[in-house]
């Protein structure tokens, strides 16, 4: 197959949805996961018994050596990647600033920031004749996310520099990187961030009046991910119903 992506934080939610989409627009998908294994086999399976093409792999990938890890396993087992989800995320239990611990702080940065740098990294070294890459930001670098979790928001601004910095630095060669910024979506990651309703509290106050859909943020990253997008680099689209 000539189009091989991986997909970090595949195995649940918008990295879910966005392996199975991409999975029937012929790629060739690497599901990665941190420690949802069960979740990762039953979706490799579930792309496989449709005529996919798919692998699980496990990998921190806010660790170097896991990620180097990973794409070796990638190299071996689909070739190299010619495309990029960075996706893996986490959101930590609504907290002021006032009280956040540096422990707490340096979690969320490396697992929402420095996981994208290293998989980055390691993917354009591959894209020899050009590629694309997606990065999963959030609304909440607009908004701040004052009270609640302004490291994640924090973390994302991140993402969101990277994306302008780095789409400009590899435009010569070929490989785009695009962003996308989706608001509130129903996915498990609001029950990790201390409140499972936390989509429904909101939909009021969201213009479209619903949460969003990983199957909607999944259509999007697979737009900017693919020939369709040959011109648009270093862009974002918010996926956040009007917010
Ligand atoms: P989710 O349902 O909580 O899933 C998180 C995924 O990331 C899981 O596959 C998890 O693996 C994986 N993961 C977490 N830490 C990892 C690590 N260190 N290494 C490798 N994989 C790791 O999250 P989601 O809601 O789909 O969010 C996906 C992305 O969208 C995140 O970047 C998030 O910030 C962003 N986003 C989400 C929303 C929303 O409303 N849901 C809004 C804006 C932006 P396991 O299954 O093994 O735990």
């Amino acid at each position: 197959m000539d189009q091989i992506v991986l997909v970090t934080g595949g195995s649940r939610g918008i990295g879910a949805a966005t392996s199975k989409y991409l999975a029937q627009r012929n790629y060739a998908v690497c599901v990665n996961y941190i420690s949802n294994k069960a979740d990762a086999n039953r979706l490799v399976a579930q792309i496989k018994d449709d005529g996919g093409v798919a692998i699980a792999v496990q990998a921190d990938v806010s660790m170097e050596d896991d990620v180097i890890r990973l794409f070796k396993s990638i190299d071996e087992s689909l070739g190299q990647v010619t495309h990029l989800v960075n996706n893996a995320g986490i959101l930590l239990p609504q907290m002021r600033v006032s009280e956040m611990t540096a422990e707490r702080i340096n979690t969320v940065l490396t697992t929402n920031v420095t996981s994208y740098f290293l998989c980055c990294r390691e993917a354009i070294k591959r894209m020899k004749s050009g590629g694309s890459i997606v990065n999963v930001s959030s609304a909440a670098s607009r908004l701040g996310s004052p009270s609640e979790y302004v490291d994640y928001a924090s973390s994302k601004g991140a993402i969101d520099t990277l994306t302008i910095g780095l789409s400009l630095e590899v435009a010569s060669q070929n490989i785009r990187v695009n962003c996308v910024r989706p608001g509130f979506i129903y996915t498990t990651m609001h029950a990790d961030g201390g409140e499972p309703n936390r989509v429904d509290r909101m939909k009021t106050l969201i213009p479209l009046q619903r949460g969003g859909s990983p199957e909607e943020v999944a259509a999007t990253i697979a737009f900017l991910l693919s020939k369709d997008a040959s011109f648009i680099t270093g862009t974002f689209i918010d996926i956040a119903g009007g917010k």
